[in-house]
Order: structure tokens, then sequence, then C-alpha cells
């Protein structure tokens, strides 16, 4: 068997055994496992696919790139099924995030969110958001520069502003750690996240900052160590995504 042939019975014991991995990790750590929730990722993947992971009892799904996400949400427009915005939004693609998407993990600049904003006051709706920040300092990766302490107050004003807007639902942060395929690589990032979460919700404790959204198919269980409430996961679910050589796939 090879990835490309995953029938929908493979994704759905994919799916099942993501989960129980989840679930172990996360009691291991002392935890309870309702806190962590798992966010498909289907990016560049078909919609047999993401038709059979729902099936399978999926119900958080993300994506990148919104004119890409359109087709299988309209394909898909299922009531329970929910679209997580989870890359990099460009300017004249945000209106589609504000109609069909439930949440976005990817608020990564200033204004982006001023223009979600003014969409959605038009639109009339509250969207749940995420600040996207950068801690491992690699030019390639979106977010405020967080790899030093020594950098936040630079941002401070910009994340105010953001708290003060009616229509955006701050519940957190997210980020993307270095690529490297140990596991363990990731953990001090996964800690430099918590640690300035932490020191956020004491600066802005107007703000609601439960949310940690951190760990892809590689490095999952230790972001549930390091206290991730949202892990996303691609590849370990849905297979290698079709055309896409490396293992992240941007
Ligand atoms: C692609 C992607 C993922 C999922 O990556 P996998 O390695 O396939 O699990 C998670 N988060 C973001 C932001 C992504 O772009």
């Amino acid at each position: 068997m090879t990835f490309s042939t995953l029938s929908p019975q493979d994704i759905a014991q994919r799916y099942h055994q993501v989960l129980e991995r989840l679930y172990r990790a996360a009691r291991t750590a002392g935890r309870d496992p309702k806190e962590v929730r798992l966010l498909v990722v289907t990016k560049g993947q078909p919609l047999e696919k993401v038709q059979a992971v729902v099936k399978a009892g999926a119900r958080d799904l993300g994506e990148n790139y919104p004119e890409e996400a359109l087709p299988k949400i309209q394909a898909l427009a299922r009531p329970e099924v929910r679209w997580h915005m989870i890359g990099h939004l460009q300017r004249r693609k945000a209106s589609i995030v504000v109609r069909h998407f439930h949440m976005m993990h990817s608020v990564d600049r200033l204004k982006i969110a001023r223009r979600l904003e003014r969409l959605l006051v038009q639109e009339g709706r509250v969207l749940p958001v995420l600040l996207e920040f950068n801690v491992g300092g690699e030019e390639s990766k979106h977010g405020w520069p967080a790899w030093d302490p020594a950098l936040w107050p630079q941002w401070m004003d910009e994340i105010a502003e953001i708290l003060e807007m009616p229509h955006l639902d701050v519940q957190g942060v997210m980020t993307i750690p270095p690529w490297n395929p140990n596991p363990e690589a990731s953990r001090p990032y996964f800690r430099r996240l918590r640690k300035l979460r932490d020191w956020l919700a004491r600066r802005f404790p107007q703000g609601r900052w439960h949310h940690l959204s951190m760990g892809m198919s590689h490095d999952f269980e230790v972001a549930v160590q390091e206290g991730a409430t949202w892990v996303r996961i691609g590849t370990a679910i849905l297979g290698p995504r079709p055309g896409t050589p490396s293992p992240t796939g941007g």
C-alpha cells in the first residue's frame, strides 16, 4: 500500500490512531484529554480524503489558502464541520475567511487584523482568532518576532490595538517552529510560546489567552506535553500532500 492510495478506511484508521496518541500524550502529561483539540489539516488534499476524514469523525479542518479551501467548504457544506484558517492571509483573500471560516489561527500582523475587523463589521460577526508569533527567528516564518524577550516590547502597542477590536475574539497564540524531524527539537520553541502566552496574559488581563495552537504530525506529542490546546495535523492522518515533496509543504 502506498500513501497515495489511502482508502477511506485507511484514513479513518489513521485518524483514530492519531486521536489515541493524542489522548495518551495528554494523560501521560497529567492533562485532561478534553483540553486538547485536533485540527485536521486538509491543505493540498483532494476532496475525497477530506470527506473520508469527516466521515471518520473529524469536525475541525484547517486550510492555508482560502481560495483553495472554498470549493471544499462548498462541497462539504455541513453545519457540524468548522474550518480554520492556519496560513498567512493575503489582504485580498480576507473576505473569504470572514464569510466561510469558523476561526483564524494565523493573525500575524496588525494590518491584517485591521482589515478583518473592517470586514467583520460589515458581515456582523465576531471571529475567534489566535495571534501568530515567530519564536524560531526564521525569516521564512510569519508572525510577530518573539524569539528573544528583548523584542517583545516592540509590538506591545499593536497587540493592545488588536485586543480593542470588538469583532476579533483573541483566544490565544500560535506558532510554527523551525522544521526539524526530531520532535524534541521543537520543545524549546513550544516552551517559548507558552511563556510568551503567560506573559501576555499578565500584561493584558483583558484578553483570554487560553489557547496554544502548536504541534504538527511529527511533534504533536511534545506539543501536548508543553501545553498545546490545538494541534494541527495533516500528513499523519491524510498521507503526503500530492505534489509536495517536503514533509511540511509550507
Ligand atoms: C501544513 C501545516 C500543518 C500540518 O502539517 P503536517 O506536517 O502535515 O501535520 C500544520 N500547521 C500549519 C500552519 C501548516 O501549514
